[in-house]
Formats: structure tokens, sequence, C-alpha cells
């Protein structure tokens, strides 16, 4: 037996070995102790490695003698495991879209951390909060998912109004540049804004600015793959759809990889 654990900003993910089985299980970084207490009961004497900005803090609940590795080490070792082989040979940009957002550019055996934003799931989870007062995640996808960014979003076919645009219209031109003075978030009559549309909205930019920043990212290092990873993908399909299609938009090539969220849990299993 043996287990790999990556602690982030807000979600654990555990990748482990019981009985020759591997498997894989999420807790919540905001109860610690909850994992702790499972790793202590599941798996009382199995070496476990650590990774992730809460992994020491983790391990000191946990109180046995564990492994540390750096998280971007793992991440982008334990990704290998779960590539596709036809996206294993060449360089890809990897962009793991957790609570904030980290760039590396893979090449072999070596990688490179090129950058990040602090925009990404933690960033539609709070601005939700702030916007709608929709606390829990699940509820928050879910209200975006029956939303539409026309009406927060201005195009730039709005600003052109008909005239042939000097770019593609439909890019976006000011993610929530159309809300007027004295808008508010309400029923979506009278000028008010539903909380559907503003979520809606609020992924879109957050997709839009991590594909972009990616897409540079992989121009400047020669590569047309991106890689995304992370939970904030997790039953995220707006987020999902406004990433892939920004990607493409812009000439990448986007991959989401199922499970990728647990590389870093993967990578650090492998070091044992
Ligand atoms: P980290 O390693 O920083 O914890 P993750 O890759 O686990 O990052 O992604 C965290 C993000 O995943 C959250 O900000 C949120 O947008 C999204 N998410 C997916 N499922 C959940 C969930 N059950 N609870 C909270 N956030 C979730």
């Amino acid at each position: 037996d043996a287990a790999g654990i990556d602690a982030g900003g807000t979600l654990v993910k555990i990748a482990y070995v019981k009985d020759g089985v591997r498997r894989l299980r999420k807790f919540r970084s905001d109860r610690l102790a909850e994992a702790a207490d499972w790793l202590r009961k599941e798996l009382p004497d199995a070496p476990l490695c650590l990774t992730g900005g809460k992994g020491a803090k983790l391990a000191a609940l946990i109180g046995r003698e564990t492994d540390m590795m750096p998280e971007f080490e793992a991440t982008c070792a334990g990704i290998r495991l779960l590539l596709p082989p036809a996206l294993g040979g060449s360089a890809f940009l990897l962009a793991n879209v957790g609570t904030g957002t980290s760039v590396h550019v893979i090449d072999g055996e070596r990688n490179l951390r090129i950058g990040g934003t602090g925009l990404g799931g933690g960033t539609i989870v709070g601005l939700a909060r702030l916007l709608t007062g929709l606390d829990k995640y699940e509820a928050i996808v879910a209200a975006a998912a029956k939303g539409d960014r026309g009406t927060a979003d201005l195009k730039v076919r709005h600003i052109y109004e008909g005239l042939e645009p000097p770019i593609d219209g439909d890019l976006t031109a000011s993610n929530f540049g159309r809300v007027l003075p004295g808008a508010v978030i309400g029923s979506g009559e009278d000028g008010s804004i539903s909380r559907e549309d503003a979520l809606a909205s609020v992924i879109g930019m957050v997709g839009e600015a991590v594909a972009t920043l990616c897409v540079h990212a992989a121009a400047a290092h020669g590569v047309k793959t991106v890689v995304y990873i992370g939970s904030s993908f997790n039953g995220n399909a707006p987020l999902r759809q406004a990433v892939e299609s920004y990607t493409r938009f812009r000439g990448g090539e986007p991959h989401f990889v199922e499970n990728g969220e647990f590389s870093g849990a993967l990578g650090a299993l492998l070091r044992l």
C-alpha cells in the first residue's frame, strides 16, 4: 500500500494503492483533519508522499513520518500517467487551473514553470459568492450553465454596430462591458442582470483570460497543444467550453485530461 497526496488551496487529492488496486479520492482543504483521519484509518502503515501548499500542515495532522516533494515536480511527473499516448511524444503546454492557475512547458523529461495567473477556480467561486450569494460550488456552476453571456459581455461587433470590424466581431471586446449604469443583480427584468447571466460571464471571463495566457505562452515556446487540468473543470461545462473555444479560436489545440487534477497526487505516489 502507498499514497500520494496533493493538498491544494481548495481540495486535497489522494491517489493511493490498497490491496493492489489504485484509487482516487478527494477531501476539502478547509477540513484537513478529515483527510488526516481517513488516511490514518484507511492506510495505517502505508508510506505517504505529500505535495501542495497545505502538504506540510496535513503531514503534521497525520502525525507520522512522511515524504514531501515540490508540487510542480509532482504535477509534471503525474500528468504523464494520464495523457493519451498520442500526446506523450512532443512538447506541450500544461495549464493547471486550480484555485489559481499555473502554466508549464513540458518537453520530454524537462519541465519548466513559465508563469500563471491568480485567475482560476477560486476566482469563479469568490466572485460568484460576492455577486449572487450562492456559496456552494455545485449551485454556482448549475446557475451559470443556465446563463447567457450576451447580457453582460461586450463583443467587438457591439462596438462596431454593423460596420466591418478590423478583428473578428465575435471576440469579447470587454468582459462585463455591457453592464449599464445603475445595473444590479436581480430577476433579469427592468435592466437588472440575472444571477445566471452574471455567473456565465464570470466563468467566461476566467476561461478567456486563462486561454489567452496559455495561447500566448504556447506561441512563445513554439508549441500548439495546451493540456488543461484542475478540478475547476469538474462539472463546469461553461468553463470547459469557454477555454476550449477560445484556445481554438486563437490557434491553439486544447485537450482536457480526465482526472487531470490528480496529477500532483499521482506524481507523489510515483515517488514512493
Ligand atoms: P487546488 O489544488 O488549488 O485545490 P483544484 O485543482 O483542486 O485546485 O481546483 C480547485 C477548484 O475546483 C475550486 O476553486 C473550484 O472552482 C473547483 N471545484 C471543483 N469541485 C469543487 C468542490 N466540490 N468544492 C469546491 N470547489 C470545487
